[in-house]
């Protein structure tokens, strides 16, 4: 039951987030503009607005000019998916403040879904979304240490953030700019304070950079792309995060039982 309503609200968020990440862009008014299609501008109606559904029967192609629909139905088959991934491994029982964090956590899947979606496309993490996250992450933290009566959530979330962001700013100065991007600074501060710990800072760079490395080396054996072809970090990053908050209990203590075991 649980896993079916996380389906439906994954998939109507998620065509949500394709109209929010195409009106930013566009710099529309998104609560009053209708959606229309970006290449003939004509309105759409509700049948062409069915999440995943409507690209299916429409073949991926817009119902009036045939040009191809801008909008990935992966954008809104990413996010039901998401959902109902962190509804099965989430690392504590979802009762009291850990179900406020995991309520938090599926907001923050959208907001992370939209700037990934965002980068993917035109290789920039907008303020306009980045700024919202960095105060929702603050909430986030000051509502777990309120409900937690335990005040070293800020303490870890700091750190986290100062880890994260400062090596950043860091690699941002040193390469002028050209490595990353001052979104991913920014960006930074959100994962940091999610993360919720130094340890966990790292390990969340640890599995971007094992990601990255995934994903580019198939482009540079086949000859796609060079070392020096741009890659979006934003998206490795929230992968990143991903993984620390579902598996990252799971793989400090696989490690430590490593070490001291
Ligand atoms: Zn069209």
């Amino acid at each position: 039951m649980m896993t079916l309503l996380l389906i439906g609200l994954g998939l109507i968020l998620g065509s949500f987030v394709n109209a929010l990440v195409w009106r930013l862009h566009e710099g529309k008014d998104w609560v009053n503009d209708r959606s229309e299609c970006p290449h003939c501008h004509h309105v759409l109606g509700p049948l062409d607005l069915i999440p995943v559904l409507s690209w299916v029967m429409l073949r991926g192609k817009c119902r009036y000019c045939h040009k191809k629909i801008e909008d990935s139905p992966l954008v809104e088959l990413a996010l039901p998916a998401l959902f109902v991934a962190s509804y099965y491994f989430w690392p504590l029982d979802l009762a009291g403040s850990s179900l406020v964090a995991f309520i938090f956590w599926l907001v923050f899947l959208v907001g992370f879904l939209a700037l990934a979606a965002y980068d993917l496309r035109w290789y920039l993490l907008p303020n306009k979304m980045v700024f919202p996250l960095i105060a929702l992450a603050v909430l986030q933290v000051l509502t777990m240490a309120i409900l937690g009566g335990n005040w070293r959530v800020i303490l870890g979330a700091a750190a986290g953030a100062f880890v994260i962001s400062g090596i950043f700013y860091l690699i941002f100065q040193l390469s002028n700019g050209t490595w990353i991007g001052g979104g991913d600074v920014k960006l930074g501060i959100v994962l940091g304070l999610l993360a919720g710990g130094v340890i966990e800072g790292f390990l969340l760079l640890f599995a971007a950079s094992v990601l990255g490395m995934l994903v580019s080396l198939p482009l540079i054996l086949q000859g796609k792309a060079s070392r020096k072809t741009q890659l979006p970090f934003g998206p490795l990053l929230i992968a990143g995060l991903i993984i620390v908050k579902l598996f990252g209990t799971a793989i400090l203590g696989w490690y430590t039982g490593l070490i001291y075991g």
